[in-house]
């Protein structure tokens, strides 16, 4: 007899769950319906910066598969059909389409949660003025395009400096943009140490971005035509003809909640190694509304991250059609970019290993992407954080220009092998000169740390 899965979100976690599943369960199995909210599905928000800045210039090219091509492939795609309600003893969801207001309760014998991650929008005056935007969908993307599209303005203000923060930063620069970043702390990039984050604003200065750091916004001020005007922190007022709001993004798990299911203290649901749902057979999560499990400190996280999400949708996906797969965890690999900047961590934080009781050493070292004489080498900034007594590598930042960012994945690979800075040095690197110098700037920092490690172990 066939089984009902019932998908809700339809994108990255969403998709990929139910296409797995489809690739290994017969519509005769497997009836699979996905309640998707908005007017995109399979869609890439990791390209949005790009787009609103014009290196990627149409909208269609982030959407990797038409709700129409999943539906060719016998997935029954709901499109503006919001789900309002979980039932999880009566094993059914109860959904609202959006454009009639009708609503439906639709049984399941499989259920998948892909709900993602709600941006914060704090409590502010002006905060829903028309020039105040997030980035977090596709329909995002589109409102803030039709904005600088309609407004003469130049000035924009982002509000938050993390990864989605400064690539907006880089975007309104390709625009022609006189562009302010407000961060809330010391430094932008509040991911990497403040030593490195340092580099990073003096970096976006440098290219003639204003970065405001340790300002809180009070207010956002508007016109007599009730647009937005102008940022207010404690001390200053910045003009802004648009503002792109960057401050974060909490688990979208009020459903889940509402319905007594298991939440870690960030609000992400819980999960085993299979994705499923804790004290629940057949319940599955993923993506951006999970918490996972950070492998270098054991603690539980909310990291939400693309390439996380389309991972647990195909083991979700795999799980339900019948296969063995397992999600272990992650190490906290991020890289991003503004302008030519490029900058990547992963691992622990010097704070991170402080707070989990770990002792430490810590380098820092420059380096070159290529050997030093050979054309377009550019210095680049390695900091490695070693276990003191073991010399466990427990973490790595990067910053620095054409070729640094995806150095990061050697440590990466490094620290999900729990290899330690002395096992790193005789890592079999490629070499070329121009690819890097003999020694890649990520052995020179394993190098030094194997020092330190000798010194201060
Ligand atoms: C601007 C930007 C840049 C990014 N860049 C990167 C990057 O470079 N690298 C990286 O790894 N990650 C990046 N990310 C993060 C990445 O996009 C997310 O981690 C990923 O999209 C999460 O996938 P998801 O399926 O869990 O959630 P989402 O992609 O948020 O999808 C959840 C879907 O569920 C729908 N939904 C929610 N509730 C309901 C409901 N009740 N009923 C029906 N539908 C519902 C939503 O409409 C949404 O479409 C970026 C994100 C943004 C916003």
């Amino acid at each position: 007899m066939s089984e009902r899965l019932v998908v809700i979100g339809g994108d990255a976690t969403g998709m990929s769950a139910a296409s797995q599943a489809r690739r290994l369960r017969t519509p005769e199995e497997l009836e699979i319906v996905v309640f998707e909210r908005g007017h995109f599905a399979s869609y890439s928000a990791c390209g949005i910066p790009y787009w609103v800045g014009g290196e990627v210039q149409d909208r269609d090219s982030l959407i990797a598969r038409t709700p129409d091509e999943h539906r060719a492939r016998d997935i029954d795609l709901r499109m503006r059909t919001e789900v309002l309600e979980l039932d999880i003893e009566g094993r059914r969801v109860r959904s609202r389409d959006l454009e009639s207001g009708a609503e439906t309760w639709t049984g399941y014998d499989k259920l998948v949660i892909a709900t993602g991650a709600t941006p914060i929008r704090p409590p502010l005056a002006g905060i829903d003025a028309p020039g105040v935007h997030g980035v977090q969908t596709l329909d995002d993307g589109q409102a803030l395009i039709d904005t600088l599209e309609s407004s003469p303005g130049r000035r924009a203000v982002v509000v938050g400096a993390g990864y989605i923060g400064v690539e907006m930063a880089e975007a309104f620069i390709h625009r022609g943009y006189e562009v302010t970043l407000i961060n809330r702390s010391a430094e932008p990039m509040a991911t990497l140490d403040p030593d490195m984050g340092v580099l990073i604003q003096k970096a976006m200065e440098d290219m003639g971005i204003r970065v405001v750091c340790d300002a809180e916004v009070t207010a956002i001020h508007t016109d007599e035509a009730g647009r937005v005007r102008a940022v207010a922190t404690a001390d200053a007022e910045f003009a802004a003809d648009v503002v792109v709001l960057g401050i974060g993004v909490r688990p979208a798990t009020d459903l889940a909640r509402a319905a007594g299911l298991p939440l870690g203290a960030s609000g992400g649901l819980l999960t085993d190694l299979a994705m499923r749902v804790h004290g629940h057979e057949n319940i599955w999560a993923g993506g951006d509304c999970v918490e996972v499990l950070d492998l270098v400190s054991g603690v539980q996280r909310h990291i939400p991250l693309g390439t996380h999400a389309n991972k647990h949708g195909q083991i979700i996906g795999s799980g339900i059609g019948g296969e063995y797969a397992t999600f272990p965890g992650v190490v906290g690999t991020a890289v991003s970019k503004v302008c030519d900047l490029e900058v990547a961590r992963t691992g622990l934080r010097e704070k991170d290993a402080a707070a989990v009781g770990l002792q430490f050493v810590t380098v820092i070292i420059e380096s070159t992407s290529r050997s030093g004489y050979f054309p377009g080498a550019a210095l680049m900034t390695v900091k490695m954080i070693a276990e003191r007594r073991t010399g466990r590598l427990l973490g790595v930042q990067i910053v620095g220009r054409e070729g640094a960012g995806k150095r990061i994945d050697i440590a990466a690979v490094a620290l999900t092998a729990r290899m330690t800075v002395e096992q790193m040095t005789a890592l079999d690197l490629g070499y070329a000169p121009p690819f890097s110098p003999v020694w890649d700037p990520v052995l020179v920092a394993a190098r030094k740390a194997v020092s330190a490690v000798r010194r201060l172990g």
